[in-house]
């Protein structure tokens, strides 16, 4: 009982799958695309593709779809059609088509012409053609059509709206009986343009010849491209390398009535479409699939699409796009330098924008120092002048002193003098010598004056040569009555030859004159036989060196930097910044003023300079 059960289920599942197979089968459609000219030719081959990937896209069935080329379309032989009747006949006696598409006017009149023979009952639907090729009263109730139209009068005028000032328009059509229909219909259409253009046609020509006449077409000339399928010496031309030949050779922009063959040649116009096409072709395909009669199915022909132009070829034409009609498309625009290379002008712009920023910046910081330079230079100087004061102070008992000498002495001699002319017989001769001895005394008197007034005048920080042994020495002039006063032996070594170094006289006078006050006041607390001040000038290297060294007790190791640094001062009435105005003072010069200790005991600070 088990196994009777078991047989069943077994027959049911196959029956169920032999059903199933059987209906995959019935959704399997078997179409034929029959090509005029061979499968590589546009713009029919354009449109095939265009058309199977529609029929891909809207099919609800798998389809096999077979392709021929009906060859003889280019020949001119009496009857070259039968051997290839004879071969679809034997390949689809059987199982015929259930869709037979006819791509382009000579397969249409091809099939038209063998329908009885061949398939008579197979639903036949011609695309790809103009519907002037189609015999309308031949069609059957199985056939139907997607047409488009020709309007070539329209075509022509467009193309002389952007291009007005055409005199020459070269048509290139070639010769087989296809192409022979058309130059007549185009000659008819565009009669009425005749007077405003020349018309000018090579179908009697080789293709070869025709290039060479093209390319001598006079300026203010186009070029219309139609198809060159058998040139004049009955030549095949296969695919587009013709078009690509003509456009190598031609000096006129060239228009044509199919955006199959827009995309490098053609500088656009109204066209018809191959997606266009594919589109209504499938979907008309679909319906017969379907089950519809096609006698039934009544499709429009289509007319050009609103107009597609090519960007490089109106830039080459010179044809402005505002003179283009309302709602045409521009295509192939090449980007601007801008757009392609937005990233790195931006980046380039921002780097030199930058750039700029900094050394604005710079520039501004620049002068911003440079005036703090100056301002701080100014500042020193008052610094200086205040501290030369100070030291001037220090200097008054012995200034007033040295002043006073002569003035003793020119009073001494005044009084010998007045005695001597009060006598009977005056010596002249001696006379004349305490002149001279007053006159000296007083030269003392004021040169003393005079150092002090130029130690105080209040000049402008200035550099000029001058030789650092002179400065030396006048310094040391200037302070002989206060070495003399407390006492302190000064010794001088100076370097035979002059130092010349670029400087401002005064101020450097003042960092000597520092130095010296402070080694004095070094020594102070010391007996009065030790107290010993050398002054040394010696040159080393491209360098002029000035070293002041005491005998005092030195300074403390640890306070070697601090005694540069402004308000240190271990005196009870120092103000701490004799050196640091010192130190600046030599740093304006490009130069170093450094303390050191003496081995053998004392400070010594030394002064370099950059010789002139
Ligand atoms: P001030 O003389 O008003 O103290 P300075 O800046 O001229 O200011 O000197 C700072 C300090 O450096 C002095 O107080 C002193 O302690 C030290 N100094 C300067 N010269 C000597 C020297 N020759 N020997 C020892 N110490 C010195």
């Amino acid at each position: 009982m088990a196994r009777s059960s078991l047989v069943r289920l077994c027959v049911a599942t196959l029956v169920y799958a032999l059903t199933l197979l059987d209906a995959a089968a019935a959704e399997h459609k078997r179409v034929m695309i029959l090509h005029s000219f061979g499968r590589e030719f546009r713009p029919w081959n354009e449109y095939v593709r265009a058309i199977r990937a529609e029929l891909d896209r809207q099919s609800p069935w798998v389809l096999d779809v077979q392709e021929h080329s009906l060859i003889a379309a280019r020949t001119t032989d009496s009857n070259p059609d039968l051997p290839f009747v004879e071969y679809l006949h034997a390949l689809y006696a059987d199982k015929p088509p259930e869709l037979i598409i006819c791509i382009g006017a000579p397969a249409a009149v091809f099939i038209q012409r063998h329908r009885q023979k061949l398939f008579p009952a197979a639903p036949m639907l011609f695309t790809a053609v103009e519907q002037r090729r189609i015999q309308f009263a031949n069609l059957t109730e199985n056939d139907t059509v997607v047409a488009v139209r020709h309007d070539f009068r329209y075509l022509f005028e467009s193309f002389l709206a952007i291009a007005p000032e055409t005199r020459v328009i070269a048509m290139v059509n070639g010769n087989s009986p296809n192409e022979l229909v058309w130059q007549n219909e185009m000659r008819r259409e565009l009669k009425p343009l005749e007077s405003r253009v020349d018309i000018r046609w090579y179908d009697k020509l080789s293709f070869e010849e025709m290039l060479k006449q093209i390319a001598a077409l006079p300026a203010h000339s186009a070029i219309f491209w139609f198809q060159m399928i058998i040139d004049g010496a009955g030549v095949g031309h296969e695919g587009d390398r013709a078009l690509t030949r003509l456009y190598a050779v031609a000096n006129a922009p060239i228009f044509t009535t199919d955006q199959a063959f827009f995309g490098r040649e053609i500088i656009g116009g109204p066209m018809h479409s191959p997606a266009e096409g594919g589109r209504r072709t499938a979907s008309v395909a679909m319906r017969i699939l379907g089950g519809e009669k096609p006698g039934d199915i009544k499709t429009p022909p289509s007319d050009f699409q609103p107009p597609k132009y090519d960007w490089r070829e109106l830039k080459r034409w010179n044809v402005s796009e505002r003179i283009l009609p309302a709602g045409s498309e521009v295509d192939f625009r090449e980007p601007s330098t801008w757009e392609t290379y937005r990233w790195q002008i931006m980046l380039i712009c921002s780097v030199v924008l930058a750039q700029a920023l900094l050394i604005t910046l710079l520039v501004h910081e620049r002068g911003r120092r440079l005036l703090a330079e100056v301002q701080s230079r100014q500042r020193m100087s008052e610094l200086a002048h205040v501290n030369r004061f100070t030291t001037a102070n220090e200097l008054t008992a012995s200034i007033a002193h040295e002043i006073n000498q002569p003035l003793g002495a020119i009073r001494t001699n005044a009084e010998t003098m007045e005695l001597m002319v009060k006598s009977a017989a005056p010596d002249i001769a001696e006379i004349r010598e305490i002149v001279a001895d007053i006159r000296r005394d007083e030269e003392r008197a004021s040169e003393v004056i005079l150092r002090l007034r130029s130690l105080l005048k209040k000049t402008p920080f200035e550099l000029r040569e001058v030789d650092l042994n002179a400065i030396v020495g006048e310094t040391l002039e200037f302070l002989a009555a206060l070495t003399v006063g407390r006492q302190v032996g000064v010794d001088r070594a100076l370097e035979p030859a002059p130092l010349v170094v670029r400087g401002d006289r005064i101020q450097l006078q003042q960092v000597i004159l520092n130095l010296v006050v402070n080694a004095i006041d070094a020594m102070a607390g010391m007996p009065t036989a030790e107290r010993h001040i050398v002054v040394r000038t010696d040159r080393s290297g491209n360098f002029a060196e000035v070293s002041i060294a005491d005998s005092g007790p030195g300074i403390a190791p640890d306070k070697l930097s601090d005694v540069f640094q402004p308000f240190f001062t271990t005196k009870e009435h120092g103000m701490g910044i004799g050196l640091s105005i010192a130190r600046t003072i030599v740093e304006a010069h490009a130069g170093q003023l450094l303390a050191e200790n003496d081995a053998k005991g004392g400070a010594r600070f030394r002064i370099r300079l950059p010789l002139a």
